[in-house]
């Protein structure tokens, strides 16, 4: 005979440090379905050790356990957890509910536990809620029901998980006698298809339904009685297809076509031939058999977000302490980038004239030239203020000098000049110019002062010694004249290092640009066959004086490579190769020029000759066409320099090489600026631990109010994954809300909705990446906090918990 659970010489001891006391000795016993079984004895005597080893709540010692025919020597915890979840159901002395769901929402945690579909709960929690008449209290939370009331609840919440083995722990021990008697006339009501195991002191209460009694006295069975034939005694036949009906199922549907679980169950009632509860009257339909299904992932998912808001005051706690963390996170890290930023822009740089912290200098990956498409997809990128299309003039300081006042700085196209003229105009001819200068500047004062008597003042452009130009070179051979002044606020948000930035038409930028690439070309001429190479200079000259295709050479150039001096009519290469492009021409020599023809052949003054005598001069329309070759270098101005980390990504994947202002500074920390950045990454990092460790502290001491609910999830049946996925549920949610929250609350300050300038000014140093790595970091706090929490949860046995909470 098979019977539903079998004991046979069980002993379970509690150990405690150095003590070692028995629960309860070597008991047999076997209990059958159909039983309504009742365990008396005095306190202490062993009831509840023996119900709770019955319940697999608690493990035992010594002996041997039979479940349904199956030993359970060898049960893990999971074992343990798939047999409470698929043949136990328990009923509490002090009930066990989930005071904060309502009643229905008990029985359905029930039933999402066992994994039951959710048109099937929905079905079927009514009917368990009739069943034990809390019908008008469905919508009432378990913390306003009487103890009566709960104690019903927690039977209807056993019976919704369909298991075959009801388990009851001094169910009335806490109820008025008229509660206890409607209790156990329920707990009668139920049992016909079940076996029901109760545990009372008081055995009138039971008396009238009871089945069988046991005593027991100092953790040892004294009594055994039947008292009267259980209502459903099964055969061995039918105890075998009850207890192990899958494989039964298997073989049918295998034969079949597929349907749905429960009409297929039903269907097998009726037709399964072996008589199943033959002979009694009702066919309990909620007896079915034992089925281990898994908690779905939505039932998961609906717990943990019916627990994120269930508890209004832990949910504002929690959400403070998020709230918290990820605020004092975003701050220190903007914070930190902030310093490091100011930090880096201390340095100074001997190259570039324009060093202003929003400029990017941009070439081509492919290492061609700058094509109009180029430009517009540039201009259209985020971040982007200005382009300066050729940047070189920018970085070739030029200088005026006047008897008033000498003015020097870098050299900008007009075009890209959003400011209006303070003083003046703006300029129409190429001998026009605009001055601007910004309060840092050396001579704003000056310029400020001079107001109007500054416009109309002319000077020749020459270059100050830098990139390539050589020094006092003229640039344009008339002189400039002054035509307006931008004088910028200080918050205009550009400056250039103290320089006045020179403002000249188009045009002349991009004539300057030719001469930059003249000037800071390698060339090599080539006389018949003799070469000379010439850089760091420049030596190939326009001059309109030339005819095409000709050039004119100097004297000493004749002498040098042709005997006689006879160099006109013969050929001279001309070589010319730079970082962007290499040409080479052909030219006839014209002229042979000397002091006293420099005038009338190149319109040269005849008392400079010995500076020419290493040029070569040809015609412009030739000039242009080897110099000027398009752009090869641009500048990208960045409307904000703080998102720089961002615009430069952007623009090497779009194709560009670029050279970031700041990473050509020399250090002006004198050698100190790393140290100074690890002792800055160092110190965010220590923040972040203790920030980590302050969360993850406080946010423990709440959930630990949550041990009790989690220790009846595991005594209803919930596994350590279901467990562990309902909580990573909440404290994810939590996170998400907090970071939106968060999110919400800094995008409102970059937009100036709320106005808190200093908040402002930090988080513009936060890109999108920054806020995706705080995102991450504060998922990985949150399941960190779970583990831990679960492992402490999971590290005692659920009776151990739910002990030490009750
Ligand atoms: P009853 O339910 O009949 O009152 P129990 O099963 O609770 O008795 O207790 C049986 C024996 O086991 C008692 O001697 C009790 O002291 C001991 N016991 C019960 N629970 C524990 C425990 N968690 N740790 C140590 N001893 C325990
Ligand atoms: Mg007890």
């Amino acid at each position: 005979m098979s019977h539903m659970i079998e004991l046979h010489n069980v002993s379970k001891f509690y150990s405690n440090k150095d003590t070692v006391s028995t629960g309860f000795s070597k008991v047999d016993l076997n209990l059958d379905m159909g039983e309504f079984v009742v365990i008396t004895g005095e306190s202490g005597s062993g009831k509840s050790t023996l119900l709770n080893v019955i319940s697999g709540l608690d493990s035992y010692e010594e002996g041997e356990l039979f479940i349904a025919g199956e030993d359970t020597s060898g049960y893990r915890t999971e074992d343990y957890e798939r047999y409470r979840k698929k043949y136990i159901g328990n009923i509490f002395q002090d009930f066990n509910l989930v005071n904060s769901y309502t009643v229905y929402q008990n029985v359905e945690l029930s039933m999402m536990l066992s994994g039951m579909p959710r048109s099937e709960q929905k079905q079927n929690i009514p009917e368990y809620i009739e069943m034990v008449d809390m019908t008008a209290y469905t919508k009432t939370k378990a913390s306003k029901l009487s103890g009566g009331q709960k104690q019903r609840v927690a039977i209807a919440r056993a019976l919704a998980k369909n298991a075959p083995v009801i388990v009851a722990d001094e169910p009335t021990g806490n109820l008025d006698s008229a509660s206890a008697e409607k209790v156990m006339e329920t707990l009668h009501r139920i049992s016909k298809d079940r076996l029901v195991v109760i545990v009372t002191h008081n055995y009138e209460q039971a008396a009238p339904y009871v089945t069988r009694k046991i005593t027991m006295h100092d953790g040892r069975i004294i009594e055994d009685k039947k008292i009267q034939p259980a209502a459903g005694d099964l055969s061995d036949d039918e105890m075998e297809s009850y207890l192990h009906p899958e494989e039964e199922r298997k073989e049918k549907e295998a034969a079949k076509p597929r349907s749905g679980g429960r009409a297929m169950r039903n269907e097998e009632a009726e037709t399964g031939g072996k008589g199943r509860r033959k002979g009694r009257g009702r066919r309990n339909p909620f007896a079915e058999a034992p089925v281990y299904r898994k908690m779905s992932a939505g039932s998961q998912l609906r717990l943990g977000v019916r627990n994120t808001f269930n508890l209004p005051a832990k949910f504002i706690l929690l959400l403070l302490v998020y709230l918290f963390v990820t605020a004092a996170v975003l701050s220190q890290y903007a914070s930190t980038k902030q310093a490091l930023h100011s930090n880096d822009l201390m340095g100074y740089n001997n190259y570039f004239t324009d060093t202003s912290p929003e400029r990017l200098i941009l070439t081509k990956k492919d290492g061609s030239a700058f094509t109009t498409s180029d430009y517009e997809s540039l201009q259209k990128m985020d971040n982007a203020d200005y382009i300066i299309k050729g940047d070189a003039g920018i970085d070739t300081g030029i200088m005026f000098e006047s008897d008033d006042i000498d003015i020097s700085g870098p050299m900008y196209p007009v075009s890209c000049l959003k400011e209006k003229p303070t003083i003046g105009r703006l300029p129409k001819k190429d001998t026009e110019v605009v001055l601007v200068a910004d309060p840092e500047c050396y001579s704003y004062d000056a310029i400020k002062e001079m107001d109007k008597k500054i416009l109309g003042k002319k000077y020749y452009i020459d270059a100050l010694n830098s990139m390539a130009i050589q020094g006092g070179d003229r640039l344009i051979k008339d002189k400039v004249t002054v035509v307006g002044v931008v004088l910028l606020s200080e918050d205009a948000g550009r400056s250039s290092n103290g320089n006045v930035m020179i403002y000249v038409t188009d045009n002349v930028a991009a004539r300057v640009l030719v001469k930059t690439a003249a000037a800071s070309s390698t060339v090599t001429l080539d006389f018949s066959g003799t070469k000379s190479d010439y850089s760091g200079m420049q030596v190939v000259y326009p001059s309109k004086k030339v005819t095409k295709g000709e050039v004119y050479i100097s004297e000493d150039q004749a002498y040098q490579f042709y005997e006689e001096g006879a160099a006109r009519g013969k050929t001279m290469g001309l070589h010319v190769k730079n970082h962007y492009f290499e040409e080479s021409r052909d030219f006839r020599i014209g002229q042979v020029f000397k002091a006293d023809n420099i005038r009338s052949l190149l319109g040269l003054s005849k008392n400079n000759y010995d500076e020419y005598t290493s040029n070569v001069y040809i015609n412009p329309s030739d000039y242009n066409k080897i110099f000027n070759q398009g752009n090869f270098q641009s500048s990208f101005f960045m409307k904000d320099e703080k998102l720089s980390d961002s615009t430069v990504k952007a623009l090497e994947s779009a194709g560009y090489k670029v050279l970031v202002i700041k990473d050509t500074f020399t250090d002006a920390t004198g050698g100190y600026a790393f140290i100074l950045r690890m002792f800055s990454m160092v110190r965010l990092a220590l923040e972040f631990i203790v920030l980590f460790f302050i969360s993850y502290a406080v946010i423990r001491l709440i959930m630990r109010s949550r041990n009790s609910y989690y220790s009846t999830l595991r005594i209803l049946g919930a596994s350590r994954k279901n467990t562990d996925n309902i909580l990573r549920i909440e404290l994810l949610l939590m996170m998400a809300i907090s970071y939106g929250g968060v999110l919400v609350g800094s995008n409102l300050v970059r937009r100036g909705i709320v106005a808190v300038p200093a908040v402002n000014e930090r988080l513009a140093f936060l890109s999108a990446t920054d806020y995706f790595i705080l995102f991450v970091g504060l998922l990985v706090m949150s399941l960190l906090i779970a583990k831990r929490y679960s492992h402490k949860i999971f590290s005692k046995s659920a009776m151990k918990v739910y002990r030490e909470e009750a």
